[in-house]
């Protein structure tokens, strides 16, 4: 759990695989003859806190920070307006796909920070969320990254799924760091896996994924997972020019393993390039092209993948009620850096509310908001 080195004139902890904590080496020389590693690592004022995977900063999210859970769309809980709740614990990815819509990964250009939510907190207030929504909730987590780095995932999905309201626990994940030991601790809490695997050709997944993709080794676990109590859920990014020919491949491996036994088994994601995310020079399906395309390969395969929220159970819900409102004008407190370049996090009325500022955390902000959908905010200053 804890792992320690010494590295540029630092003393550098590793907390569960993911936490590295850095101090300088003649600070923590000084303090050591007082206190416990433990109590260094904590309260130390002099240290560097960092995502061990993408190297950013890392902000850990608290109650005590007073740092709300809903109205950013990188960590907390987003609610639209369905029975499924959308948890976030963790930014920051193993993988540095060259489709993907949030520029992750250690190569990344554009996000400068990584967050991590306590995860006490984090079902503290799931519950709430819950609570509100009734009755048949699906707790899905995702992200802006890969959930499967959050350190406390096995206890924390046990936490959700004994939520009263909870009927579905479900988690997108690229399957990399899921092991035999983890599914089994999963079984039982955890009722569907998203899995991302856009081919099945070594040379096509390195080129995907931009990193040395551990082929074998994730066909392996899928197929575990589909001989498990965890439902199995395929879900590939296809992106044209470059996995036209794994798709049909894709889709007769998962029948053959026997992925969907409640769920569909296979949800093909057409790419969609984003403005902040990656976008590689491909000829974008429309979407007429890529329904038509699902429609002949579903005839071919005998298997359904034109999906709807419905093939999932998800079904609207009221949403939990918008305390702020776009062209309201408030006096807000910059409570952390955004995850993009000069983008800032606001507190207003226990929402979080992103706004583009160079003023530093901690500085007082007049904003305007100017977006308020699916509970998500942002707003400018003025
Ligand atoms: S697409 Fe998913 S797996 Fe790939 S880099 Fe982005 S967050 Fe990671």
């Amino acid at each position: 759990m804890l792992k320690e080195f010494e590295e540029r004139g630092e003393k550098v902890f590793l907390i569960r695989n993911l936490i590295e904590v850095r101090i300088p080496k003649k600070t923590y020389d000084k303090l050591i003859k007082r206190y416990s590693k433990e109590y260094i690592i904590s309260f130390a004022e002099e240290k560097t806190v960092l995502n061990y995977i993408t190297k950013r900063p890392l902000y850990f999210i608290t109650r005590e920070s007073g740092i709300p859970l809903l109205g950013y769309n990188a960590f907390g809980l987003i609610d639209r307006g369905t029975n499924l709740i959308q948890v976030r614990p963790i930014t920051g990815c193993n993988f540095n796909c060259i489709f993907c819509s949030v520029d992750e990964g250690r190569f990344s250009k554009t996000r400068l920070v990584d967050y991590i939510v306590d995860p006490d907190y984090l079902l503290e207030e799931f519950r709430k969320v819950a609570e509100f929504k009734g009755k048949g909730v699906e707790a899905h987590i995702d992200g802006q990254g890969e959930p499967t780095l959050y350190p406390y995932l096995v206890d924390f999905v046990r936490g959700l799924k004994e939520v009263r309201e909870v009927e579905i626990v479900s988690m997108q994940t690229n399957g990399v760091l899921l092991s035999e030991k983890i599914v089994d601790d999963l079984e039982g809490y955890m009722d569907r896996i998203n899995l991302s695997i856009s081919a099945l050709t070594q040379d096509v997944a390195n080129k995907l994924y931009g990193v040395r993709y551990p082929l074998k080794m994730v066909l392996s676990i899928a197929e575990y997972i589909a001989n498990s109590k965890i439902d199995l859920h395929i879900a590939p990014v296809w992106l044209p020019g470059y996995n036209d020919d794994e798709i049909p491949k894709i889709i007769e491996w998962a029948l053959e393993i026997g992925a969907g036994k409640r769920f569909p088994p296979l949800g093909i994601q057409k790419y969609i390039p984003h403005r902040h995310g990656r976008k590689p020079k491909v000829k974008v399906m429309t979407f007429k092209e890529f329904y038509d395309k699902l429609r002949e390969l579903e005839k071919e395969y005998g298997v359904k993948l034109v999906l709807s929220p419905e093939d999932f159970g998800i079904e609207k819900r009221p949403r939990m009620p918008q305390p702020i409102r776009k062209g309201e004008i408030y006096n807000a407190q910059i409570v952390l850096p955004g995850r993009m370049k000069g983008e800032r996090l606001c507190i207003v009325k226990d929402r979080l509310v992103s706004v583009l500022t160079d003023r530093e955390v901690g500085e007082f902000v007049k904003i305007r908001i100017t977006r308020e959908k699916d509970g998500i905010f942002a707003g400018v200053v003025i």
